[in-house]
């Protein structure tokens, strides 16, 4: 889905000496490169604190554990996601309660999420989704009016914007109270091994996440509070901090790729191209379309064959999953799941691959 050899081959250069500096110096845990990596995401994003830690499902669970909620809580998140946020809710104890998205756009829809409020609603958990954000301006009112708190699952979109309708631009993962990331090595911003961090604008909750993420310690063997262990290796921070610097340009490569795909398609009628939301910029960490009309294991068996990756996120909403099922019907949820195709998009994408892709991909559609 994305060449990472070759991106490791043009970073290769800066790569290499960071990597063997960390190596030098021994400093795997907690070296300077974490709190410098830190430092230079917030700078980037905008957002006041970055806590880095081990993965952006930690991140999520370091969220959620510094709101301090009462057993069976309920968190409203999509049905149509990743499984991270629903995972971490079971392990704390909380009920995650799955709403329906938008079709057109795979986000949580404002709209929807008023109707599962309950006196035992805490937080809403938008997923800003394949690179763009969620309607934060409705979903922040829609918390402000009830009293719930809000944290943003930036994992698919770091970097993107938000607008507001007075005009202002606010950073994906900066909006609500808490933002989460991941540096899984296939997101945008991805290390070479597992990775994440939480974002807030607060002062007391940044420093209570960062308690948290250290075994509830802030003076060694003076244990606070229970916390986990969630760290950022030194040796990911050191890479982070190469790739960060290039993360606005292989952005542009993806908005460009996703150009093409979209002209290339846009006048399909079997398949619908992702839309822009108006209300956000896009990072395209995933170019998602929507097969409405076709057999998609057929398509991609025939992709497959012209060489050509394919996935399918997520072949089964959250409320069908075994560990999490409801008698629940989220019928855009459910009928996303089995029409969205993703093709491959990164920062390596030549003008020639490009063109086998969408050629032979109108070829496989027209076909059927
Ligand atoms: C990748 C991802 C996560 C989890 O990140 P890990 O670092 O793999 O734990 C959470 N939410 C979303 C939406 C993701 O895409």
């Amino acid at each position: 889905m994305l060449d990472l050899s070759a991106q490791f081959q043009q970073l290769k250069g800066d790569l290499m000496p960071a990597i063997e500096s960390v190596l030098e110096k021994a400093a795997f845990i907690n070296g300077s490169e974490v709190a410098e990596f830190a430092k230079e995401l917030s700078h980037y994003t905008g957002i006041k604190h970055v806590i880095p830690c081990a993965n952006g499902t930690d991140a999520l669970q370091l969220a959620l554990m510094a709101l301090d909620l009462p057993e069976g809580s309920e968190v409203i998140c999509p049905g149509f996601t990743y499984i991270a946020v629903a995972e971490v809710c079971k392990l704390l104890k909380l009920n995650p309660v799955f709403a329906e998205v938008d079709a057109e756009t795979f986000n949580l829809d404002p709209f929807e999420i008023e109707k599962h409020i309950t006196p035992m609603t805490k937080v809403i958990v938008p997923v800003h989704l394949f690179g763009q954000c969620c309607d934060m301006e409705s979903i922040m009112a829609i918390a402000e009016k009830h009293n719930l708190f809000v944290i943003e699952d930036n994992a698919q979109s770091i970097g993107a914007e938000c607008y507001y309708s007075d005009g202002s631009v606010k950073p994906a993962g900066g909006i609500a109270h808490i933002g989460t990331t991941s540096f899984f090595p296939s997101k945008n911003l991805g290390a070479y091994g597992d990775g994440g961090a939480v974002f807030t604008n607060d002062d007391i909750l940044a420093k209570k996440i960062k308690t948290l993420a250290n075994h509830g310690q802030e003076v060694k063997y003076q244990h606070k509070m229970v916390g986990i262990n969630s760290r950022l290796d030194t040796l990911q921070a050191a890479i982070l901090l190469v790739k960060l610097k290039h993360l606005e340009a292989f952005t542009e490569i993806r908005r460009a790729t996703a150009a093409a795909y979209d002209e290339a398609f846009k006048d399909m009628e079997q398949i619908r191209i992702p839309k822009r939301f108006s209300k956000s910029t896009h990072v395209f960490h995933q170019y998602t379309l929507r097969i409405l009309d076709g057999d998609r294991t057929k398509i991609m068996a025939s992709l497959k064959e012209a060489g050509i990756a394919s996935m399918v996120y997520y072949p089964l909403p959250i409320h069908k999953q075994e560990a999490f099922l409801t008698e629940q019907s989220l019928p855009v949820c459910e009928s996303l799941s089995k029409e969205v195709i993703s093709l491959p998009i990164g920062s390596e994408m030549s003008k020639e691959s490009i063109e086998y892709i969408t050629s032979t991909f109108k070829q496989i559609i027209k076909q059927k």
